[in-house]
């Protein structure tokens, strides 16, 4: 008890800490963890939280985000969704590179981490695309702070040029490149796996395919783009032996290679929701605004990922955060080879995660290590982020298990939440109550409390 005062107690909880749930408080001071007591040890507080029958984690870290800012802001700002992050628990944002132009030069990059920095509600990380290939931009990126590169296998969309410039390497050469020159900085390459010329077939053999058909966006791109790009760059990566990340995986077969290929490179893979808790009958039902890309795929599929992350095949749950403006899906309905690609998930995220443990999926702690741990150990934040330890970042989020999230247009802080039609009305068990960033509370009882140019970039630390 002659421990020096700390800002403020979190009493009564119980804290999922990196071995799992504990009874125990939680003392933050300075915007950090000042350390974890048994209940009756812990020093005075200058404020208490009453945690109370709720459930303590670190805010999440969500390490695969789209705003796009500060382009197109008629589809969400880095204020509207950071506060859809703050709202979500989710304390960390990685910020994909795909903006107007590519996030793809060191110039883009400072302009960009500017931005957010004025902007944001909670803290970010910024993706740097591979841009020109060259270690002189490699180096300046990362010295930028740079939390990792970024590149697709796919062409860039059709009047998209200027967005996916050094970020779209449809040739395995470039691939390669890509991976070599990556390999050893210590910053993962996260590759969004499509074949190109897989994708320019079955586009060319579906032409007759009904626009309209739920079914047919899956038809144009089938599992087999995906598997086939997957276990090209798992095939290189032998060679190149970079720290690879898969993003969203959708498929089965793409689990099989994922399997094959274990132990051949330091590759890891993620998933997202829309792929754990939605099939392709659901695009059916919702049209358009269920469009991502790749596909949301069939109810095999979607247990084989579920099995995957049982095995620890999969290892991150990830968002795939993209806002789009209601206008813009609105036009494409019945129109789905046209149609922009995303649905907005930040808000959907964790209490998906505390229902899948609800309903015996996996434990607290498999949750928390998903999508809070993982991805800051993959991403060089550990423990920093991620984390409730001692020196951890007081990044928080508290969350009733025993209540119920109704998602819902009329509750949800994204600027997107007229097209997020994929989970209204899905009835959830776990609710985030408050959301903490760096000791000071940015979300409380469905009501944003923090402001504009509160959150911080973060950049690796190892
Ligand atoms: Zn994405």
């Amino acid at each position: 008890m002659s421990a020096k005062p700390v800002d403020t107690l979190i009493r009564g909880g119980t804290v999922l800490l990196p071995d799992g749930p504990h009874m125990v408080d939680l003392g933050l001071a300075d915007g950090k963890v000042a350390g974890v007591y048994t209940p009756g040890t812990a020093p005075e507080a200058i404020a208490e939280i009453d945690a109370t029958g709720l459930t303590v984690l670190p805010g999440i870290v969500d390490i695969h985000f789209h705003v796009r800012a500060p382009a197109y802001p008629e589809r969400g700002s880095v204020q509207s969704e950071s506060r859809a992050c703050a709202a979500g628990g989710v304390t960390t944002f990685f910020e994909m590179p795909i903006s107007k132009p590519c996030c793809s030069t060191p110039a883009e990059l400072a302009r960009r981490r500017d931005h957010f920095d004025e902007n944001t509600f909670v803290d970010f990380a910024l993706y740097a695309a591979a841009g020109d290939l060259t270690e002189a931009s490699r180096d300046e990126m990362m010295a930028l702070g740079a939390i990792a590169f970024k590149i697709f296998t796919t062409p860039a969309p059709a009047g998209r040029e200027d967005e996916f410039e050094g970020l779209a390497f449809p040739d395995e050469a470039d691939q390669l490149r890509a991976l070599t020159l990556l390999a050893k900085t210590g910053r993962p390459l996260i590759v969004h796996a499509e074949s190109a010329s897989l994708l320019a077939h079955f586009e060319a053999i579906g032409k007759d395919l009904d626009p309209a058909d739920g079914y047919t966006h899956g038809k144009l791109r089938p599992a087999v783009c995906e598997s086939v790009a997957v276990a090209k760059l798992l095939a290189m990566n032998i060679m190149a032996q970079a720290k690879l990340h898969i993003a969203h995986v959708t498929s089965a077969e793409t689990v099989a290679v994922l399997r094959g290929f274990a132990g051949t490179s330091d590759f890891t893979a993620e998933t997202c929701p829309q792929y754990l808790f939605a099939t392709e009958e659901d695009v059916v039902r919702v049209g358009v605004y269920a469009k991502v890309n790749p596909p949301i795929r069939t109810a095999a599929d979607r247990d084989a990922l579920w099995q995957a992350i049982a095995d620890g095949v999969i290892n991150y749950v990830t968002t795939d955060h993209a806002p789009f403006a209601k206008a813009e899906k609105q036009a494409a309905e019945g129109k789905f080879p046209t149609a922009p690609p995303g649905v907005p998930g930040i808000e959907f995220i964790l209490p998906a995660m505390l229902d899948a443990a609800a309903n015996g999926r996996f434990t607290l702690k498999k949750a928390h290590d998903l999508i809070c741990a993982n991805g800051a150990k993959r991403y060089g934040i550990y423990p920093m982020k991620g984390a409730l330890l001692p020196g951890s970042a007081a990044d928080i989020a508290l969350v009733d298990l025993n209540a119920t999230t109704t998602i819902s247009a009329d509750t949800l802080h994204t600027h997107a939440r007229e097209v997020a039609h994929l989970y209204e009305g899905r009835k959830l068990r776990g609710k985030v109550v408050q959301t903490i960033l760096a000791g000071n509370t940015v979300f409380l009882n469905g009501e944003i409390s923090g402001k504009a140019g509160q959150g911080s970039f973060v950049t690796p630390t190892e």
